[in-house]
Parts: structure tokens; C-alpha cells; sequence
């Protein structure tokens, strides 16, 4: 099955109005890289901004969470209408940073994956295991459990893709071995099978987690690797171009 690579920069809380530069940078590095879906999410106070520099280019930009609910009581918190109205074209949810530090749920995730849709948003859905669970032997277990838990049956490639981020990778400099990578990753294709039914085979699974342009090669030509979700590396264009670059035409 050829799916088109996508790899999206995720720039968590860093980034400032002067960083559109960057964004600049990016659009026009863009072009060479057609044959890879390219994607940078900036904080809700870049987005409305971010979104007007790329439009018309093939630069995507997404948000990095969303309320599940449409509008409302929630101080603090941005719906995926709101970041529909901005300009973005699809939302990170349950990444670990927001799972870890605010609790959520894959129950919350996934109301948050439909919320996505609901507003016109595809949805990348953060599944990975930390390290002591890996240590346990239960890093399959745990990532079954969250795609299960996570990802809603009525899922497929067109609406969503799922990012496989083991949590003790993120910013580390760490990354599982390639054997590893492969592993999980052929688990991951085989519970979206199961759950999700030939709907799910476009679902596009992301690898995260310390991706950079030494690595990025390597892992991205790994089998049902379909992309890439990159943190830190995606804050420099020239880094974030030369991830994208070695992204395999078909994955
Ligand atoms: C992330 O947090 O989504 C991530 C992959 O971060 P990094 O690339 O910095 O490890």
C-alpha cells in the first residue's frame, strides 16, 4: 500500500512572532519536497498568522490540541472550530506532554480525535509507552491499549494518522533501535486492522521521538514508517527541510 510520507513539526510552546522567518524559511524550501505532505503546528497565538504565510503553498499548519467540545465555559482552552476559523487543517491530540501533564484521557483523546473531525480538522492521534513500561516488557500491550482506547472506529486515512511517540525518546536524544521501530510499528498496523477494517490501512503511522536530519533517513525508509513527527528539530528550517527531504516518496 504507497501512502504519500507526511512529516509534521510539532513546536510546543516556543515560538514568538518574529519566528515566521523560520515558517518563511520553510514555505520556500517547500517546493523540492512536493512528494511529502509537510506540516508545521505552532503555538494557538502563531496559528492565525502562520496559516495566512502558507497559504497557497504546500505548507500544512495544524494546532497541537483542541477542546472536544465546540464552544463554551472553558477558560484557557481552544476548540477545533477555532482552529478550523484560523486556518489550520488538522490537530495533534493526546500527545504525551498533554496526557502527562493534563491528565488526559484516551477517552478524552478520542472525543477530542471526533472533535477534530467534526470542525473539518484531521486528527494526529499520540499514542507511546515510557520507559519503565518498555523496561516491563509491555510497551505492545500499553500501545494497543491506546489505540483501542484512542483512536474511534470509525477512523481512516483521509481524517486521521497516528503518531507512535515512545515517551522516553521525546527530546532525549534517544530513539528505539530500528528492530524496535519496525516492531511496534507492524503492531500498531495489525490493531488498526483489527479495529478499524480496510478503512484504516491509509491511516498514516508517524514515527516521534528524537527525529533529526542524522537519524531521520533511516528511520523514515523503515517498514510502515509513514512519516514523521518531529519536536525540536522542527524549530530550525534548514533541520526540519532535511528531515522532510529524507522522507521516502512512498511509504
Ligand atoms: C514530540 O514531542 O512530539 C517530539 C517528537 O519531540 P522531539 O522530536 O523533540 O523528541
Amino acid at each position: 500500500m504507497a501512502r504519500r510520507p507526511l512529516v509534521a513539526g510539532n513546536w510546543k510552546m516556543n515560538g514568538l512572532t518574529a519566528s515566521i522567518g523560520e515558517l518563511t524559511r520553510i514555505i520556500a524550501g517547500a517546493p523540492d519536497v512536493a512528494k511529502t505532505d509537510l506540516m508545521v503546528c505552532p503555538p494557538a497565538t502563531l496559528l492565525m498568522s502562520f496559516a495566512a504565510a502558507a497559504k497557497g503553498t504546500p505548507v500544512l499548519i495544524g494546532g497541537q490540541d483542541c477542546h472536544a467540545l465546540a464552544a463554551g465555559a472553558y477558560t484557557g482552552d481552544i476548540s477545533a472550530e477555532m482552529l478550523k476559523d484560523a486556518g489550520a487543517s488538522a490537530v495533534i491530540v493526546g500527545h504525551s506532554e498533554r496526557r502527562q501533564y493534563h491528565g488526559e484521557t484516551d477517552r478524552d483523546v478520542a472525543d477530542k480525535a471526533r472533535a477534530a473531525w467534526r470542525a473539518g480538522l484531521s486528527a494526529i492521534i499520540c499514542v507511546g509507552e515510557t520507559e519503565a513500561e518498555r523496561n516491563a516488557g509491555r510497551a505492545l500491550d500499553i500501545v494497543a491499549s491506546q489505540i483501542r482506547g484512542s483512536v474511534p472506529d470509525d477512523a481512516d486515512g483521509a481524517t486521521t494518522a497516528v503518531a507512535y511517540e515512545p515517551i522516553w525518546a521525546i527530546g532525549t536524544g534517544r530513539t528505539p533501535t530500528n528492530a524496535e521501530i519496525v516492531q511496534m510499528h507492524a503492531h500498531i498496523r495489525a490493531e488498526l486492522a483489527a479495529l478499524l477494517g480496510v478503512k484504516g490501512r491509509d491511516v498514516r503511522v508517524l514515527y516521534g521521538g528524537s527525529v533529526k536530519p542524522g537519524n531521520a533517513g533511516e528511520i523514515l525508509a523503515l517498514s510502515e514508517v509513514g512519516g514523521a513527527l518531529v519536536g525540536g528539530a522542527s524549530l530550525k528550517a534548514k533541520d526540519f527541510l532535511e528531515i522532510v527531504r529524507a522522507a521516502p516518496r512512498k511509504v
